[in-house]
């Protein structure tokens, strides 16, 4: 096809990460006409491998939406992890854990790779979907009826609603004119991948300390990821040492329930909060990090980003089949209202953590031990945290 020809689809999706995938995906198993643009495909999987630092806590609500896309029993038949409890504490005398048999679960959610899940999801994609991949985008116009994109390739694409899941840093909301409000938080986290002496743990943890988080999550066989907040200097600082120095540092700062660790390798991440100032404008919808990217302290922004996901998906599948617009303001402006405040109240909540948990301050100390004592003695309010965390209601 010349690359001046228009192509015709009902929806083009630009972001093929976790959350693109997973909308294009959802979409195209209906029977819509969906293009899907990615700057780079998943790497394959090798058992062989180590697995990847960046890591994700998925919770039941988005396991449930990813089985119902057949996504994952493919992720299964790769690499995971189910964790059953989670500890949170300041002191390891006084553990606050909340147990998936607390809520008659088997388990409370599972630590997967990002780049697994993404594979598992583009693994289902059906041969209705057209991938643009390595494409990206260069220019973006609206009508009132449509949208056309044009490829870095020339191609051209047009069609009725544009869903920008392009990450935090994306370029089409930019290009929509979607503005933002946030900031770089002071700390950083860095994030090493870690052998233990222990076989596969069913456990992750947080030590909430002055300086900042310290956290571990469980990988499959004797594996670990352990995350550990602090000044962004200091972050700095740790991730230029060397695997044996690094092994050191983190034996001095975790604590012993970690046991003798050795990291296999490291990497540090900036902690920003950006929230959109809308979801869409004209016929472009923002999903996942591009419209919301929050703290990871709680591990929550895939598992939001999936959320707006499946929101997205119902309105636009039900407005197809009851023949209306699938771009129209009246379905963006649904889509808006139940996902902004939802997803506001998670960051909010991340940023009262934050301060309560990340400083030194007398009545702050006080406070959250409160907090915890209280979480500890309550049966119905560890509960009711238990069903937040695992992502229901
Ligand atoms: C240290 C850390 C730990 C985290 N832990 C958790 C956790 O435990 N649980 C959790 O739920 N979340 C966690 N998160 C957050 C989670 O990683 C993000 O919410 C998630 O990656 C967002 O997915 P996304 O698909 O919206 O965006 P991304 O993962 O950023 O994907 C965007 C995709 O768009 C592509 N792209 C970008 N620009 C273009 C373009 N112009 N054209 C074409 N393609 C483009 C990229 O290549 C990429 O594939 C963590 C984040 C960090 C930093």
């Amino acid at each position: 096809m010349s690359s001046n020809t228009v192509q015709h689809f009902d929806i083009s999706i630009v972001g093929g990460g976790m959350v693109g995938a997973a909308i294009a995906l959802a979409l195209s198993q209906a029977g819509l006409q969906v293009a899907l643009i990615e700057k780079q495909a998943p790497a394959e999987f090798d058992p062989a491998n180590a697995p990847d630092l960046r890591v994700s806590s998925i919770n039941l609500a988005s396991e449930a939406w990813l089985t119902k896309l057949g996504a994952w029993p493919s992720l299964q038949q790769m690499r995971l992890c189910p964790y059953r409890r989670l500890q949170a504490f300041e002191q390891p005398q006084s553990v606050v854990c909340f147990d998936a048999a607390d809520i008659k679960r088997s388990h409370l959610g599972h630590i997967v790779e990002n780049n697994l899940l993404q594979l598992a999801l583009w693994q289902q994609f059906p041969a209705n979907l057209s991938l643009f991949c390595p494409a990206s985008v260069a220019t973006l116009s609206q009508t009132c009826d449509s949208v056309l994109l044009s490829l870095d390739s020339g191609e051209q694409l047009e069609s009725k609603l544009v869903i920008a899941a392009d990450g935090g840093n994306s370029q089409l909301r930019r290009l929509a004119g979607i503005g933002t409000n946030g900031w770089q938080y002071q700390q950083a986290c860095l994030v090493a991948l870690v052998n233990t002496p222990y076989p596969q743990q069913d456990v992750t943890w947080q030590q909430f300390t002055p300086s900042g988080p310290k956290a571990f999550l469980p990988l499959p066989g004797a594996q670990g990821s352990v995350v550990w907040y602090d000044d962004a200097p200091r972050v700095k600082q740790l991730a230029a040492l060397s695997p044996e120095q690094l092994t050191a540092e983190l034996l001095k700062a975790f604590p012993d329930q970690l046991g003798e660790v050795k990291v296999v390798s490291s990497s540090w991440f900036p902690l920003a909060r950006l929230d959109a100032n809308r979801y869409y404008s004209g016929r472009v919808v923002l999903a996942g990090d591009a419209a919301h990217t929050i703290n990871p302290l709680a591990g929550q922004g895939v598992n939001l980003g999936f959320a707006d996901a499946k929101l997205l998906t119902e309105l636009i599948i039900d407005a197809r089949r009851h023949s209306r617009d699938i771009g129209s303001a009246q379905l963006l402006q649904n889509y808006q209202r139940k996902r902004k405040p939802a997803n506001l109240l998670m960051m909010s909540t991340m940023d009262g953590f934050y301060q309560l948990f990340g400083n030194d301050i007398g009545p702050l100390r006080n406070l959250r031990q409160l907090a915890l004592t209280i979480a500890s003695r309550s049966g119905a309010l560890k509960k009711l945290v238990t069903h937040y965390a695992v992502g229901s209601e």
